[in-house]
C-alpha cells in the first residue's frame, strides 16, 4: 500500500498543535514496518532555517491558484519527508497569522499547497492508494481528487481520508476567494463547500473524502450533535456510516518516568514519584505543606490557558479546591483574561497555589511526575494527551467525561475498585468539585489510591497501537473506494 500524509504540520519539523505529533508518529511508525509512505509538508521559514540537511530534489511544481500559475519547489529530508518550497507563502515568521489576525492569504497559501501535494505525487511517480489528509489546511485535497482529477488515471484507485484534528478550525473564507479554488460556482452551494455564505476547506474534506475520523470515538459521535458539531453537524451526520474515531497515541520515548531526565528521581514504582512530589513543592513553594508535605493532595494542570481548556471552571472552583487544604499548579499560556485572573488569585495564595505562565518542558514534566492528580475539566477535548500522560506517570486524572477524556480515563467505582480516574458530566464548577471531592476522599485510602495508581501506570497509549487502526482504515478506504 503507497501512503501520502499530507500535513500542514508534523514533528519534529513544525508544531503547534497535536496534530503534528500524529502526522510526525504515523510517518516513523510507518517507516518502522517499512510501508511505502511518504509525508509532505509546507516549507515554513522555522523548518528551513532548523533543517541545514535537506535536499533539494530539482523538481519543480506548476501550480494554479485561480488565474496565477505558482511554481513551487521540492526538497526532501530523507526521502520520507517532502517539502514544498514557497517563499511567497511560506516565508514567514508564523505559520497561519500573527496574534492580531490570520494570515490575508491564507486560501491561497493552503489551495497552493493542497494542489501541490496532487502533483507532488505525479511528479514523484508516486501513485498513491491513500492520501491521508489532515485538518482544513488540506481539506480541498479528497474535493480536487473527485472533480478536477475525476478523470486522471494516474489517481485511478487512490481513496482519501480526513482526520479532523479539531472541528473549531474549518478554514472560512469570503466567497470572492471561491475562483481562487479553481473548483467554479457549481461548488458553492449548500451540498458543496459552501457555508453560510462563506467557503469552507474543511467541508470539501467532509464531503469528499472516501472516509473520515476523528481523534477519539467519543469526539466522533459528539460532533454529530448540534451543540459540537460547530454547525457542520448536519454534513458530518450524512457521513456517519464513513466517520470513524482513532485514539492519539503517546510517545513513549519521550514520555516515561523510569527514563525522565527531567525528573529528581526516575521510577517504576511509587516511592520514586514521592521524591518526585516533595521536589515539586520545594521548587514551587517556600513553606513546606501544612501537615505534611506528602500527606495533603497536590493537584497539578499543564493546559493551554483557554475556554476550551475548561479554565472558566477552574476559575470559579480555586476558592473551594484550596479551602479543602490541597495544593494546586497551573503551568499554562493562552487567553489574557486567565493570565491575569490566575496570577492575581496565586498572588493572593502562595502557599497553597502556584501559577506559571508561559510555555516549558521541563516543568511540565516534573508536574506530571510530581503531583497527585492532574485536572483536565475541558468543555470538548477531541483526543487529549495530558490525561494519557498523567495515567503513565502514576498522576490520577480528575477529568471532564467529553472526547478522548471519556474514551481514555475510566471513573472510578468505589464497590469493585476498579477504574483510573475520576470523571464528571456537567460542565460546572460543582460538579467537577464534586469529582475532585471523590478523589480526596479515595486519596486518603492508601490501597485503593495505589492500586488505582498502577491500574493508569498499565495502560497501553503506543502510537504502534493507533498506527495499526490507521493501516486498518486505510483498508477501508479503499474498499469503499471501490465500492
Ligand atoms: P491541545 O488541545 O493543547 O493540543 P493536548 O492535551 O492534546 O491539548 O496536548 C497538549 C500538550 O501540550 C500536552 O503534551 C501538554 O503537556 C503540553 N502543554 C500544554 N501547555 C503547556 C505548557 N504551558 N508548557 C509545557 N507543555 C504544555
Amino acid at each position: 500500500m503507497r501512503i501520502v500524509i499530507a500535513s500542514p504540520e508534523a514533528v519534529p519539523y513544525v508544531k503547534t498543535g497535536g496534530l503534528a505529533d500524529v502526522a510526525g508518529a504515523l510517518i516513523k511508525v510507518f517507516r518502522r514496518m517499512k510501508k511505502d509512505a511518504i509525508l509532505v509538508l509546507p516549507l515554513y521559514r522555522t523548518v528551513s532555517g532548523g533543517q541545514p540537511r535537506l535536499a533539494d530534489t530539482g523538481i519543480s511544481l506548476q501550480v494554479p491558484v485561480g488565474d496565477r500559475i505558482i511554481v513551487g519547489k521540492v526538497l526532501t529530508d530523507d526521502g520520507a519527508a517532502y517539502f514544498i518550497e514557497c517563499d511567497e507563502f511560506f516565508d514567514r515568521p508564523e505559520l497561519y497569522g500573527t496574534a492580531d489576525a490570520d494570515y490575508a492569504d491564507n486560501s491561497s497559501r493552503f489551495i497552493f499547497f493542497s494542489k501541490g501535494v496532487i502533483e507532488l505525487c505525479k511528479a514523484l511517480a508516486f501513485k498513491p492508494d491513500i492520501i491521508h489528509c489532515n485538518d482544513w489546511q488540506t481539506g480541498l485535497i479528497p474535493l480536487y481528487i473527485k472533480t478536477l482529477h475525476k478523470h486522471d488515471g494516474f489517481f485511478k484507485k487512490t481513496a482519501t481520508l480526513l482526520t479532523i484534528h479539531n472541528l473549531g478550525y474549518q478554514g472560512l473564507f469570503p466567497a470572492s476567494h471561491m475562483p481562487l479554488t479553481n473548483l467554479g460556482w457549481e461548488m458553492f452551494t449548500p451540498e458543496g463547500i459552501e457555508f453560510y455564505g462563506m467557503v469552507n476547506f474543511l467541508k470539501g474534506g467532509v464531503i469528499a473524502s472516501d472516509v473520515l475520523n476523528t481523534v477519539s470515538e467519543t469526539y466522533a459521535r459528539e460532533i454529530l450533535l448540534p451543540e459540537s458539531g460547530f454547525g457542520l453537524h448536519g454534513v458530518l451526520k450524512m457521513r456517519e456510516s464513513d466517520l470513524y474515531g482513532i485514539i492519539n497515541g503517546i510517545d513513549y520515548g519521550e514520555w516515561d518516568p523510569a527514563k525522565d531526565n527531567f525528573l529528581a528521581a526516575r521510577y517504576r514504582d511509587l516511592s520514586g514519584k514521592m521524591l518526585c512530589k516533595t521536589d515539586l513543592q520545594r521548587l514551587l513553594f517556600k513553606k513546606s505543606h501544612k501537615g505534611g508535605k506528602q500527606r495533603l493532595p497536590l493537584i497539578g494542570m499543564v493546559t493551554r490557558l483557554s475556554e476550551q481548556k475548561g479554565m472558566d471552571l477552574v476559575m470559579q472552583a480555586i476558592p473551594d479546591i484550596l479551602s479543602s487544604g490541597a495544593r494546586l499548579i497551573i503551568l499554562g499560556k493562552g487567553d489574557e483574561r486567565f493570565q491575569k485572573g490566575l496570577q492575581k488569585v496565586s498572588d493572593a495564595h502562595r502557599d497553597n497555589i502556584s501559577v506559571t505562565i508561559g510555555f516549558d518542558e521541563t516543568l511540565a514534566h516534573r508536574i506530571y511526575a510530581g503531583s497527585d492528580f492532574f485536572l483536565m475539566p475541558s468543555k470538548y477535548e477531541p483526543c487529549g494527551l495530558g490525561q494519557m500522560i498523567a495515567l503513565r506517570y502514576g498522576t490520577v486524572p480528575i477529568a471532564r467525561r467529553t472526547g478522548g477524556l471519556a474514551d481514555t480515563v475510566q471513573d472510578f467505582e468505589p464497590l469493585s475498585g476498579k477504574g483510573t480516574g475520576f470523571l464528571f458530566a456537567d460542565y460546572t464548577a460543582s460538579a467537577m468539585l464534586d469529582a475532585i471531592k471523590r478523589a480526596f476522599c479515595v486519596f486518603t485510602d492508601g490501597e485503593k489510591m495505589q492500586n488505582m495508581i498502577r491500574n493508569g501506570m498499565k495502560m497501553d497509549f503506543s502510537w504502534e497501537k493507533s498506527a495499526r487502526r490507521y493501516l486498518e482504515l486505510y483498508e477501508t478506504a479503499l474498499r469503499k473506494r471501490r465500492a
